[in-house]
Parts: structure tokens; sequence; C-alpha cells
């Protein structure tokens, strides 16, 4: 009989022990798993609060279509009328300039546009920066042969090609918001891998982009479920056996010997007790994964992320919408360092960007602080982290009411940042986990953040343990 300890509760653990227990019912492997989660649910940052008539999402609200991973998984577990795409006929997004929300133009894939006559329509960037796009196009050539053969910045990458104000009025908001991180610390390599190819194939990403886009047929950008994505969460443990979770149950140390592992745990801040495991599918949050594993091998902690950003969301449902005006679309963006001295990042327009998350005539927007303003509010109670949301909210979009409804959420080091030579950082990561042996690494610090790629990885790494067990 094998022993599993899958340490870690989030998407990528739960996502491992929901293929532990499938692949266990196909192929009637001997295993015997545990999934050991400090904290007292199974989710992580995956959770949805469902509370009159709002459906309020406390950290992702949906996965990038274009990955299959997640819908794949999604339709297996019987979720495939659950399956909700965003409303594209009104995407737009919206960065916040001089106090004005100026709409992203149409047909803008990150920071690259695919239609030039949009862009020319915009104003949201100078004239200076318009003739950089337009120039783009004419510079293919150069631009192909000054690409790099090693990885560098997003902030070097997309100021190569468009120049400073792109790169600060849609670039940073854009990555900073998803990866937590700082444009000139991001590896390009690791973060825009498909921006890096079509440079190096094509030179301009704009030819690039509209070759790509002319051809493929068009599906919405983000896919979500109609309950929400804690659905998702909850129908994996409903196939995962009650005996093998253990909440509350935090791992404190990990150590090695000619037969396995010995884990080290304590339930519920009590005594430390130990288990004796095979093997190890790592599932932590980073920060956590390097303490564990350093006693291990020194040389990993300097392998994997060193910095992780923290973030603060704040849910408001609001039960009459029509107090409230809102443009057209999903949402905003704050670029960092903005003169508009707010500690926001984003703000979503929930209702506007998923049908059925609210109660008729209601609105659902949804503040997202990142980096230092969400270290700072995370020390606040909730009702200070909440008057200081509804603020900032109004001073952009105008007096808001009394909300029905408040969630927040504080996610600590949530978002590690794959900083330039993350790729290599990972190959040789890799290299000194097989000699350990036994040990897999889950989660969002390695091979992906978003929904999909976690799952993929889990699922694989899961499959891999169950084919050796029955062979
Ligand atoms: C605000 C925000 C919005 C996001 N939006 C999106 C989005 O829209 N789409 C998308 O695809 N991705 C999004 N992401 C990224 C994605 O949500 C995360 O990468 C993913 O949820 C992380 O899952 P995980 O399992 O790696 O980690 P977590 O969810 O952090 O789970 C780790 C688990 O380990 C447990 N743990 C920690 N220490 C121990 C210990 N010592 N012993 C036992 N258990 C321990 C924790 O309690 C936790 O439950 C977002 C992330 C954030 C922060």
């Amino acid at each position: 009989m094998k022993r599993i300890a899958i340490i870690g509760g989030g998407t990528a653990g739960v996502a491992a022990a929901y293929e532990l227990a499938s692949s266990r019912r196909h192929h009637g492997g001997e295993i015997k798993v545990t999934l050991f989660e400090a904290s007292s649910r199974l989710g992580g940052i995956v959770e949805t609060i469902r509370e009159g008539g709002f459906v309020i999402e406390g950290g992702p609200d949906g996965w990038v279509t274009e990955k299959p991973w997640a819908r794949e998984l999604a339709v297996e577990l019987g979720l495939e009328d659950e399956l909700l795409p965003s409303s594209d006929e009104g995407r737009r997004t919206y960065v916040l300039v001089d106090g004005v929300l100026k709409p992203v133009p149409d047909g803008m894939r990150m920071m690259v546009p695919t239609d030039l006559a949009a862009l020319d329509a915009t104003t949201l960037f100078s004239d200076t920066a318009r003739a950089a796009f337009h120039d783009e196009v004419n510079r293919a050539e150069e631009l192909k042969a000054a690409a790099p053969d090693h990885d560098e910045s997003v902030a070097a990458f997309v100021e190569r090609h468009f120049g400073n104000e792109v790169l600060v009025k849609i670039g940073a908001p854009l990555l900073s918001g998803v990866l937590g991180g700082d444009v000139s610390k991001l590896s390009v390599r690791a973060v825009m891998a498909p921006f890096v190819a079509m440079e190096r194939e094509h030179g301009s990403l704009i030819e690039a982009l509209r070759a790509k886009v002319g051809s493929g047929k068009k599906s919405s950008i983000f896919t979500s479920l109609r309950s929400g994505l804690g659905t998702l969460i909850d129908r994996m443990v409903a196939a995962i056996p009650p005996t093998w979770v253990r909440l509350g149950t935090k791992v404190t140390a990990l150590e090695r010997d000619k037969s396995g592992w010995q884990i080290s745990f304590s339930v519920s801040h009590g005594p430390t007790e130990t288990e004796h495991f095979d093997t190890v599918l790592l599932a932590t949050p980073v920060h956590v994964a390097s303490e564990l594993l350093t006693p291990l091998d020194a040389e990993i902690k300097p392998l994997m992320p060193e910095e992780a950003s923290s973030a603060v969301v704040v849910g408001f449902g609001f039960e009459d919408g029509k107090q409230i005006t809102l443009p057209p679309g999903f949402g905003f963006l704050v670029p960092p360092g903005s003169a508009e001295n707010t500690l926001l990042m984003a703000c979503t327009f929930m209702h506007q960007k998923y049908a059925g998350r609210i109660p008729k005539g209601g609105c659902l927007l949804r503040a997202f602080f990142g980096g230092h303003a969400a270290e700072r509010l995370m020390r606040c109670g909730n009702d200070e982290i909440a008057a200081v949301a509804r603020l900032e909210l109004a001073r952009i979009l105008g007096p808001l009411p009394e909300p029905r409804v408040t969630v927040v959420r504080r996610l600590p080091l949530s978002l590690p940042q794959y900083a330039v030579g993350h790729l290599e950082r990972m190959a040789e990561l890799e290299r000194r986990i097989d000699t350990i042996g036994n040990l897999v690494l889950l989660g969002n610090g390695y091979r992906g953040v978003g929904l999909p790629d976690l799952i993929r990885d889990s699922r694989n790494a899961a499959r891999a343990l169950t084919t050796q067990t029955v062979q």
C-alpha cells in the first residue's frame, strides 16, 4: 500500500486528491492518501460567498477560456450546465487616468492592439503612444533581429515594442493585478511566453496577433460557473473519501528517511504528531513550501519565487443598482503609482462581467487592493477595510448607497512573482526535487498561477503516481 501525503488543500491540493480518488476507482491501485489542510476549509484562495441573492467570489472569479483544463474538469464533474461564459458582448475595461475612466480600445490583447483604427479613436493614449503602436508594425524586421536570446523583464519587452506610456497605462496595471508583480522584475518568458514566441517569429506583435486573431474562432475570454467557482471545489471534495481529509492540521516539518517521509503536524495548535508516508505532494503557498524544504536542501529556497504579493478583495452587493452609475464593461484598472493617489488596484463590475451574480436590479462591485496597499489594509479590521474600499470606489464612481452585503477577504502572499530567470530556476528546482525523490511541488509558484494550469499540473502528477502504483 502506497501512502501519499498532500500538503495544502487549495485548488492544487484538492485537484490532486480528486485525481488520486478517481484514478484509484478506475485502475484499482492500492493507495492511502492524507490531505493536510491548515485551515478549517478546503479551496484555499477559491471561495464563493452566496448571500441575499448575490454570488460573490472571494478570490478568482473565473478562468481563461483558452486554457482547457478547468473546463474539462468541470464537465467531468457534471458541471457542464453550470459553465458561464463572460458577457463579452459588453466587454470593456477602463484605465483610471487623471481621475477619468478611459476605455481600453477594442481589440486589445493585453497591451497589443489588433485594430489600429479603434486605437486611433481612443483617448487613453497620447499621440506619441499611438504613433509608437503604428510604428511597431513597420519595425518588424528590426524587432525580430533585436529579440534577445535570454530572459528579460516584462517592462523591457513592452518598452522595446511600444514605449513607456503603454507599459505604464496598460502593461503594468494588467500584469500587477493578475501576477502581483512589478513589471520591471517579472519574467517575460514565464508570464508572456506566447508574445515572446510571436516576437521571434514575426518581430511585430501587432502583425503576429492580427494573423492569429483573423484565423481563430471567437469565444468568451473568461469562463466561470453559475453558482460560483466554489462549486468546482465542492464537487471535487464530494468525490474524495472523507477519511482522506484532515482539516485544521498544519504540517510543521518534513524529514526524509530511507523508506520515505516523516511528516510532523499539529491539529488545532495541539502537540506535534508524526506520520510516515512514501510520497509527498507539496501544495502549500511558496513561502511555506520553501520553509518546509530548506532543512532538506538549502539550495532550494533561492530557486523558488522570492517575493509574493498580497491581496485584499472587498465585494459589495447593492440592492438598488439604479442608484449607481457605471459605464458599460467589466471594470477598471489603476496604474501602479498613478497620480490619483488611490490605494485601489482594480475594480470589477461583477454583474456586468458575468450573468446571474445579483438579485434583480442589483449591482455587485469588487474592489481589489494589491502590493503595499494590501499589506497595510490587511492589518485593519473588516469594517475599516470595507469603509476604505467604499470611499475609494465612491471617489471614482460617484456616491454609493449602503451595500446589502459586504465581503472582505485577506489573501496574504497569494500572488508569487515569477521574476526574470524563472524558467531556468524552475528547471534547476525540478532537478533538485528529483534528487530528493518521491516529492512533487504543486500550486501557483512554479508553472503558472491560473486555475487551469494548477488543475492540469495536479492531475498529471496524481495520474503519474497511480500509474506507478498499479504497474
Ligand atoms: C485576488 C486573486 C484573484 C485571482 N483571480 C484569478 C482568476 O480570476 N482566475 C485564475 O485562474 N486565477 C486567479 N488567481 C490565481 C489563483 O486563484 C491561485 O493561483 C490559486 O487559487 C492558488 O491555488 P493553490 O492551491 O496553489 O494555493 P492556495 O489556494 O493558497 O492553497 C494553499 C493551501 O495550503 C494551506 N496551507 C498553508 N500552509 C499549510 C501547512 N503548513 N500545512 C497544511 N496546509 C497549509 C492553506 O491554508 C491553503 O488552503 C487569483 C489569485 C488571487 C490572489
